[in-house]
C-alpha cells in the first residue's frame, strides 16, 4: 500500500478541466437537418436478425434510423467510409471529445488522418433517460464489442455470435471479403441503446437492462458516403449474461430516409482533418 502524503487532500481538491473542450468544434446544424428530415421519403430498410448482424448504406446527406422493434434489445454499430474502409468509425476519441454516451447533437468521429464527423445524432427518443442513481448512461462509446476472445479468456468458451463475430460476417458478405480480411476491419462501436456506466468504488464497467422499449430510435445524418454494420447483440437488453444464447434477443430496423432536393442548402460533407501530416520532419 501506498504512503499517503501529508497534503493528500490538497492534491485530491485541485478541481479538474476538460481535456478536449469542444467550443471550436464545428456545430452541426441541428435546425436545417431536421428540417430536411421533416420532408424526407424512407428509401431502404434492413432488418437485422436476433444474434446475427446486417450491413447497411447511407448516402451522404441522408438519415438513418436504428430502431426497437420487438422487445427491448442493443444494438452494436461500425461505421466505414464507403469508399475507402481503413477511414472508420473512431469510438475512443469520440469519447474523448463528447464524453461516454452519445445523444443528439453529438457526432461521430472518424480515424486518422480523416478525423471528421461521419455521422450527426439528429434525435434520441431515450435522451429523457439522462443519468440513473447507479451513474448509467445510454448509447456507450466505451464498451468495444462483446467477442469470442475476451469469452475464451474469462471461461474458455468457443461462442460464435458475439458483436465482433456477427459483425465480421456482414463485413465479409457485404464485401467479398474472406472472414480473416473483415475481421481486421471490425472496430470499436457505438453501443446503441446500452446502458452501462463504470462503478464508482472499482471504475469497473456494468451494464444494467436497457430501457429501450418497440418504437424507440436513435436517428442519424450521414455526413459521407457510409457502410454501416449492425449487429443485434446477444446480450439482448444486456441485463444479465452475453456471450451465450441465454438471454432474450429481439431484431432491430435500419430504416434510411432521402430529403427532398434542396433540403439541405449550405451544407457540405466535411472535410478531412487539415493536419499536414509532417509530423516534425
Ligand atoms: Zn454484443
Amino acid at each position: 500500500m501506498s504512503k499517503i502524503p501529508e497534503d493528500a487532500a490538497e492534491r485530491r481538491a485541485i478541481a479538474p478541466v476538460i481535456c478536449y473542450p469542444v467550443e471550436t468544434l464545428p456545430a452541426p446544424d441541428l435546425g436545417l437537418y431536421r428540417a430536411a428530415r421533416a420532408g424526407a421519403r424512407k428509401v431502404a430498410e434492413w432488418r437485422v436478425p436476433p444474434r446475427e448482424a446486417s450491413d447497411f448504406s447511407v448516402p451522404a446527406g441522408q438519415f438513418f434510423r436504428i430502431s426497437s422493434i420487438e422487445g427491448p434489445q442493443v444494438g452494436d454499430l461500425n461505421l466505414w467510409n464507403a469508399d475507402d474502409m481503413t477511414e472508420r468509425f473512431y469510438s475512443g476519441k469520440t469519447r474523448a471529445l463528447h464524453g461516454t454516451h452519445l445523444t443528439e447533437g453529438h457526432r461521430l468521429w472518424s480515424s486518422f488522418p480523416a478525423l471528421r464527423p461521419m455521422a450527426t445524432v439528429v434525435t434520441d427518443s431515450l435522451a429523457w433517460y439522462g443519468v440513473d442513481a447507479f451513474g448509467g448512461r445510454v448509447h456507450d462509446v466505451i464498451g468495444t464489442r462483446c467477442d469470442p476472445y475476451t469469452g475464451n479468456l474469462l471461461s474458455g468458451t468457443q461462442y460464435h455470435h458475439c458483436c465482433h463475430s456477427n459483425l465480421t460476417r456482414a463485413v465479409a458478405d457485404a464485401r467479398g471479403m474472406t472472414l480473416e480480411d473483415a475481421e481486421t476491419h471490425v472496430h470499436d462501436v457505438l453501443n446503441v441503446f446500452m446502458c452501462t456506466g463504470f462503478t464508482r468504488d472499482t471504475g469497473q464497467y456494468f451494464m444494467k437492462a436497457s430501457p429501450v422499449r418497440p418504437g424507440d430510435h436513435l436517428e442519424f445524418f450521414a455526413e459521407i458516403d457510409l457502410l454501416g454494420a449492425l449487429s443485434a447483440c446477444p446480450g439482448g437488453d444486456c441485463g444479465d449474461k452475453h456471450s451465450s444464447d441465454a438471454a432474450a434477443c429481439h431484431p432491430l430496423l435500419v430504416e434510411v430516409f432521402a430529403p427532398e432536393d434542396g433540403a439541405l442548402q449550405g451544407w457540405v460533407p466535411p472535410a478531412r482533418n487539415g493536419y499536414d501530416r509532417s509530423h516534425g520532419r
